[in-house]
């Protein structure tokens, strides 16, 4: 099984499918890293706020993983956006993975309220100008947002990762980004299981014509969009089953059907909220 490579704008590549980590437990998070990575898992996100990343550090120093072969994301918490502070954040997540540089830096959520986002952005233009980081990119970044950073620092980011599943596919940020070269990274791609996702008709036929699963049909669906995804699970039968996608491509049919489950239906909080 090979993971395929994307090439981002700054010329880096990333791995299409990687592993999230968002609410697994701190105190889990090494045994579950190292099943993913064990799975053959390469590229992992996790976040300053997640609180887990002396798990995801530890996992990796106990794979004895060559460090060129494994892809590190973490993201730039609200409350650390203002003046240098960006610098101290990216030190402190750096301890904590046991490593002197992550592959992507990310803006966690453009915080709108405090008017930092900018200044968070010039920031991480430093930090990776210092090496502190490879690549760097922003995440929940409406159009508005991105113009905004892009404007003041003539910088667009690597990546905008976003909530999208089939029932909200925010195509105005997806088209902005497409048209700017930023690649989509899709969070909650099974929708966060908080809507029958696997029940819709397209995902359901779908995985009985294939013999895979829902959650592999969901998955190929963003793979063969284009979009990066890292679906998180606790389960080691699931770590590896959405894995398990790159030996079956979904027909034209199949994908438009499963794109028409678009309903702007949105299953967390939107940019405008989270300050
Ligand atoms: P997800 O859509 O990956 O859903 C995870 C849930 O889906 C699991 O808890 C499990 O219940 C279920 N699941 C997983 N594999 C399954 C399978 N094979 N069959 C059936 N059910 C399965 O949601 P997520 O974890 O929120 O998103 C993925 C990653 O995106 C996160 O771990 C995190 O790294 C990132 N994320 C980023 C942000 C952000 O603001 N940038 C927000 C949320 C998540």
């Amino acid at each position: 099984m090979t993971i395929p490579n994307i090439t981002l704008n700054d010329g880096q590549t990333i791995p299409q499918l990687g592993f999230g980590v968002f609410k697994v437990d701190p105190a889990e998070t090494e045994r579950i890293v190292w099943d993913a990575l064990e799975a053959g898992y390469r590229h992992i996100d996790t976040a300053a706020i997640y609180g887990n990343e002396s798990g995801v550090g530890a996992a990796i120093a106990k794979s004895g993983i060559a460090r060129d072969e494994l892809f590190i994301t973490t993201k730039l918490w609200n409350d650390r956006q203002k003046g240098d502070d960006p610098h101290r954040a990216l030190d402190e997540s750096l301890e904590k993975l046991g490593l002197d540089q992550v592959d992507l830096y990310l803006v966690h959520w453009p915080a709108p309220a405090n008017g930092n986002y900018v200044n968070a952005w010039e920031r991480l233009i430093e930090l990776r100008d210092a090496g502190k980081t490879r690549s760097i990119g922003v995440s929940n970044h409406l159009p508005e947002h991105l113009e905004a950073i892009i404007a003041a620092t003539g910088v667009t980011p690597a990546v905008d990762q976003i909530e999208l599943h089939p029932a909200y596919q925010q195509r105005d940020v997806t088209d902005y980004a497409a048209a700017r070269d930023i690649r989509i990274e899709a969070w909650g791609p099974l929708g966060q299981g908080k809507y029958p996702l696997f029940e819709e008709e397209p995902v359901a036929l779908a995985a009985q014509a294939h013999g895979k699963s829902p959650a592999q049909v969901v998955l190929r669906w963003h793979l063969q969009q284009g979009y990066i995804v890292f679906p998180k699970s606790n389960s080691s039968a699931r770590i590896r089953e959405n894995l398990d996608v790159f030996d079956f491509t979904l027909t034209g049919d199949e994908q438009a059907a499963i794109t028409a489950l678009e309903r702007g239906h949105r299953v967390s909080a939107h940019p405008s909220e989270v300050n």
